[in-house]
């Protein structure tokens, strides 16, 4: 959407949706996020399901594009998960320290290794169930490596962008990450939940920023009554806002 065509438009404040989880409205959502952000995949550069375990574990309160600047060195360094479970914690800590919280996060990483080689024959299990066992890991990395590695779609991936982007979108009046993904795993369907995570995680990069969201050139404008639009097109006039 060109920005400049837009910028005479007044600026008006948006009311709220009436039925915000109509199938027809989230239908023509997931429509819009497709059709906006085709082929989108994980940020996070991986080659195993171990790689993307250790990066997404790093990713937590650290950009996408830190981690990616430390893995290269971290995975030449103990390149399989035996290598570092048997790593010197200090060393581990100094190799991940510009993504913070580094010796948590040292602890995560090693003690996820050491669990891989010990209980899971020197593979990143393919369960929910088996993933939580991993230090480190909880629901958002399990669905992370399952969904972008193993193709498995067992739930949605909730980041802050997913969370935030969820509530602007009134996808969901949840704040907590567990209950926003029973929402979502509500009323997306399955085969989108890998998909769907992937193209809202851009979108909350890239145009629903924040502080100051990109509305004029966002592909949901349209469909969005969020209070926090800094301009709007249809103040009461949306088809799918009644
Ligand atoms: S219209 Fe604005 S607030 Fe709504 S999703 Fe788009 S960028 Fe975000």
């Amino acid at each position: 959407m060109n920005t400049q065509t837009l910028k005479a438009s007044p600026k008006k404040k948006p009311g709220k949706t009436k039925k915000p989880l109509a199938p027809e409205r989230i239908a023509a959502i997931l429509d819009a996020l497709a059709k906006t952000y085709p082929n989108v995949v994980c940020a996070l550069n991986h080659r195993s399901a171990w790689e993307l375990t250790v990066a997404t574990i790093l990713s937590a309160q650290c950009t996408d594009a830190r981690v990616n600047l430390v893995t290269p060195t971290l995975f030449k360094t103990y390149p399989t998960p035996k290598a570092m479970a048997e790593a010197s914690l200090p060393e581990l800590e100094e190799l991940i320290r510009t993504t913070g919280f580094f010796r948590n996060k040292a602890k995560s990483i090693q003690g996820a290794a050491r669990a891989v080689v010990e209980h899971f024959g020197n593979q990143v299990p393919q369960t929910m169930d088996e993933l939580l066992q991993l230090p480190g890991v909880a629901r958002k990395t399990a669905n992370v490596v399952l969904g972008s590695w193993y193709e498995i779609a067992v739930g949605v991936v909730v980041d802050t962008h997913v969370l935030r982007l969820s509530r602007r979108l009134e996808l969901t009046k949840n704040t907590t990450p567990e209950k926003v993904e029973q929402d979502l795993m509500k009323i997306i369907p399955q085969d989108r939940w890998i998909a769907f995570s992937h193209e809202l995680i851009h979108h909350g990069r890239q145009v629903c920023i924040a502080r100051n969201p990109r509305c004029a050139d966002c592909s949901l404008e349209t469909l969005c009554n969020s209070a926090d639009k800094t301009w709007t097109s249809h103040p009461r006039s949306s088809p799918l806002k009644a």
